[in-house]
């Protein structure tokens, strides 16, 4: 059989890239990615010319099939994502179960994820956390949150800028105006930004600009 690399890539700075994802990229066969533009960038920064397809999260179901049958041929594939680790609040969680059920070895390279140095840089617990990816838009909000009133563990959750001050509210609602929190902005990019504060501090802070770039919101447990 062959074999599926879950090859992580920069969540903003292109340096951030191992030389193990490197040569993983130049040796496969075949590379599968998010957004084949998005990836061709990066394949051309590294000097890789290599076949890519699409594979995101309309056609997962339909597209693992067929790429679960050329691994079984002896195929060794790449599979990438826009950035950071796929899988991870993106494509691949599919493809990699059905690997598995297959009998193929999947083998995840450690290396960029945006939620990782978001929790260091927090200064929140990070000895215990629970990732929480992005919380539902509509349906199902309220509820997600309710259910978070007593975690005890440090809470991460990814964010659009616009919707960052109302999520903020809507978490002091819930936790009490003095819990604290971090917000990462354009983790490794030229225009990184960590803020820390109570929750408070955080919603007057972010209503009083124009919030842009991608978020990362660290929330303390609850203490009691
Ligand atoms: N697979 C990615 C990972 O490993 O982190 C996450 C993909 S998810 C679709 C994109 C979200 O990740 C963004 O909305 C933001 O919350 C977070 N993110 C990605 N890059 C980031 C960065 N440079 N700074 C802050 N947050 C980032």
């Amino acid at each position: 059989y062959g074999k599926l690399y879950v090859v992580p890539t920069p969540i903003g700075n292109l340096e951030d890239i191992t030389l193990r994802a490197i040569k993983v990229l130049k040796e496969v066969e075949l590379i599968l990615a998010e957004d084949t533009r998005k990836t061709g960038i990066l394949l051309k920064h590294l000097e890789i010319q290599k076949q890519v397809f699409s594979h995101h999260s309309f056609n997962e179901h339909k597209t693992s099939k067929s790429i679960v049958e050329r691994l079984l041929s002896g195929n060794t594939i790449a599979l990438v994502s826009d950035a950071g680790t796929p899988v991870i609040s993106d494509p691949g969680f599919f493809l990699v179960r059905e690997c598995l059920e297959n009998g193929i070895n999947v083998e995840c390279l450690p290396g960029p994820t945006a939620f990782v140095p978001a929790l260091v840089n927090s200064g929140l617990p990070a000895d215990r956390f629970t990732f929480e990816g992005f919380l539902p838009h509509k349906k199902g909000r309220s509820k997600r949150i309710e259910g978070l009133k007593e975690e005890d563990r440090t809470m991460v959750f990814y964010e659009s800028p616009f919707r960052l001050v109302k999520t903020l509210e809507q978490l002091k609602e819930a936790f009490g105006s003095e819990r604290r929190a971090s917000v990462s902005r354009e983790l490794s990019k030229l225009y990184e930004e960590n803020v820390q504060g109570t929750l408070e501090e955080l919603v007057t802070y972010f209503s009083s600009k124009t919030v842009k770039g991608e978020i990362v919101l660290v929330v303390e447990g609850c203490k009691n």
